[in-house]
């Protein structure tokens, strides 16, 4: 089975417990206005452009024979700066799980595994739970908005070890007004995860003004009840790849 990544990184040691890979896959249905890896909200692939570097001289804009290129309407190897990559490709789940299950031992020895991120994960649920069916005992950990129908979260859910759940804002309306959802599907998903159980965490990523507020965290307190929860500090660089992708970052 195929599906979209943007990217894989080895060594975390933020993502979950032990020495972890994480993977992390393309499309996400929400638009936080902090959100820190745009490239994974869409689920193509996407052209990335080092504007800074690009002289204007159009030779990437000249055509090329390359099918490669044909979807981004540009030459992705003729820029003589180097502008321009191409975040996001189209993978097999037998391929990745091959070269994850290659790190086993490392990962036994450090208590670690695999995390599945994103973007959001659910939104290529039978990607991910194919993936999964093919590793070899290693431990799983999954990111995850928690903004999906109810069988498809506990059908994903089901096949991980360890949950990092999101909660952002508890407030239906602040939520819509900056993730661009409404939060009962999330609120409707943690219910259940509270009572499923798997081990999990919960994470708050503490936005300036936003998520931190007394209102909200007193709120969120009252949703994950005494439940193990992880506070996370604001991104300071998370506007950075934006105007990479032809976006605007909105904080
Ligand atoms: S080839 Fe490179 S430098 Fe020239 S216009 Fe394209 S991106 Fe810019
Ligand atoms: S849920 Fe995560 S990936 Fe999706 S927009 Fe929000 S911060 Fe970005």
């Amino acid at each position: 089975m195929k599906g979209t990544i943007f990217d894989i990184k080895e060594f975390s040691i933020h993502d979950g417990p032990g020495g972890r890979t994480t993977v992390f896959l393309k499309g996400c249905p929400l638009r936080c206005k902090w959100c820190h890896n745009p490239e994974g909200l869409i689920k193509n692939p996407q052209i990335m452009k080092k504007h800074n570097l690009c002289v204007g001289c159009k030779i990437c804009e000249k055509g090329c024979n390359h099918p490669e290129c044909e979807p981004f309407g540009v030459c992705i190897h003729s820029c003589p700066n180097g502008c321009l990559t191409v975040s996001g490709e189209e993978i097999d789940s037998k391929l990745l799980a091959e070269k994850l299950n290659r790190d086993k031992a490392m990962f036994e020895f450090t208590k670690g595994g695999i995390t599945i991120s994103g973007g959001e994960p659910m939104m290529q649920s039978d990607f991910v739970c194919d993936l999964l069916d093919k590793l070899d005992g290693i431990h799983t950990a999954i990111q995850t908005s928690g903004y999906t129908d109810e069988e498809t979260y506990k059908r994903v859910i089901s096949k991980f070890d360890y949950v990092m759940q999101d909660i952002k804002l508890a407030d239906e309306n602040e939520h819509i007004k900056y993730t661009g959802v409404s939060n009962r599907k999330i609120i409707n998903n943690i219910e259940w995860l509270k009572k499923s159980g798997k081990e999990f965490v919960f994470r708050v990523p503490m936005i300036p003004g936003i998520t931190d507020t007394e209102e909200n965290i007193k709120a969120i307190s009252e949703i994950t009840n005494g439940h193990k929860t992880e506070y996370l500090q604001y991104n300071a660089m998370a506007g950075s790849k934006y105007k990479m992708l032809g976006m605007k970052y909105k904080l």
